[in-house]
């Protein structure tokens, strides 16, 4: 059987083709199962025969289920449990906000990269995940949304009822599965499905540069997040081993020559966790300005959610302002963002299955 929701719908409309059908037929299909939650593919009644037995005999939308969801207290963010149907577990987070509704969607199961102060990092790589799992997540937590409207009405926020924003910054490095998110976000982008905006999801990386020349070469637009978190070669090697191959200094230059040919609004996030003692100084803070220039970028300063006693720690108060404060003096956009979700520990850095028997040994869990 193949799996429906890693089709993209120009294959639908080349199945359509070879049975000598019209392409809108696509069309049907992919409203029937994304706008209106149908998994069963041959249900809309104005399928004709041909079609609906085709669907019947080859294929099916994988089993991905919804394991668990635990909602916060206090944001009301939901994190899923999401159980593939291999069995395999991986998570994803919804976060109601009063201008958006963002899903934090996984993409593989665990993480090669091994960054050090990482939870998923700990888990290594178990697998790939498929454009269809990937998919799976976004229909599971649009479905869980069209089911559970006191989920909003709670938050008081009346003017959103479905997902508006995507971000790649659950398990996993995405462009070391480039594939596999390229095809997952011609499906989530498909006008007649989800119809998320490129512009409205963004892919998150720790400075995979094979992978951002492959998928920005085909959606140049997309809203692309780096994971900074040092600003010398030296410490950021340490920090993040993926800076062994592909040293900051390259994926900056890439950046900044891919940027100088794109429009004036779009602009590079850079996420940059803040750490006591690692990389919060005024020494990081003028590296870290002088690492940026001529980016049009946005920083995101996160504090460190502390999960449990390690080396790291989250920075004092103090310093955190004084370091947010000398990035806005030398003109550039920041932003500290605290993660929601903290007390079902869906927050940055703590997304990981704790039955991994590796797991228990992390320091930090912050997927990239
Ligand atoms: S921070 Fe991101 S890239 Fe690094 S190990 Fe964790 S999930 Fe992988």
């Amino acid at each position: 059987m193949q799996d429906f929701f890693a089709l993209p719908r120009h294959e639908l409309e080349g199945l359509c083709e070879r049975l000598e059908l019209p392409l809108i037929h696509a069309k049907t299909l992919f409203r029937a199962v994304y706008k209106e939650g149908l998994k069963a593919l041959s249900a809309p009644p104005s399928l004709p025969q041909r079609l609906r037995q085709t669907l019947e005999d080859g294929y099916a939308c994988n089993e991905a289920s919804i394991a668990k969801e635990s909602c916060s207290r206090y944001d009301g963010t939901v994190k899923f449990l999401i159980r593939l149907s291999d069995g395999s577990l991986v998570e994803s987070v919804l976060m109601p906000e009063k201008k958006r509704i963002t899903l934090c969607i996984s993409s593989q199961v665990g993480c090669a990269q091994a960054c050090t102060f990482c939870y998923t990092g700990r888990m290594g790589l178990k697998r790939q995940m498929s454009a269809g799992e990937i998919v799976a997540q976004v229909w599971l937590a649009s479905q869980w949304i069209a089911q559970h409207p006191e989920w909003l009405a709670e938050r008081d926020f009346p003017s959103f009822t479905k997902l508006s924003n995507i971000v790649f910054m659950g398990m996993g490095e995405p462009l070391d599965n480039v594939q596999e998110v390229s095809r997952a976000l011609h499906i989530l982008s498909d006008p007649w499905g989800l119809n998320l905006a490129l512009r409205k999801i963004s892919v998150s990386t720790a400075g995979h540069l094979e992978g951002m020349a492959v998928l920005l070469k085909e959606f140049p637009d997309l809203s692309l997040a780096l994971s900074l978190h040092a600003t010398t070669e030296r410490e950021r090697s340490q920090l993040m081993p993926i800076n062994r191959r592909w040293p900051i200094g390259e994926v900056l230059s890439f950046l900044r020559a891919h940027y100088e040919t794109r429009a004036k609004d779009r602009s590079l996030l850079i996420q940059y966790t803040v750490i006591r003692g690692v990389n919060d100084g005024e020494r990081h803070a003028r590296e870290l300005i002088e690492l940026l220039v001529g980016l049009p970028v946005k920083v995101n300063l996160i504090p460190l959610n502390e999960v449990e006693p390690s080396r790291f720690q989250g920075p004092e108060p103090g310093s955190l302002e004084a370091f947010r404060d000398r990035l806005h003096e030398a003109g550039l956009r920041v932003m500290v963002r605290y993660s929601k979700g903290q007390d079902i520990e869906a927050a940055c850095g703590q997304l990981v299955i704790k039955n991994t028997p590796s797991s228990d040994r992390a320091d930090r869990a912050l997927p990239s």
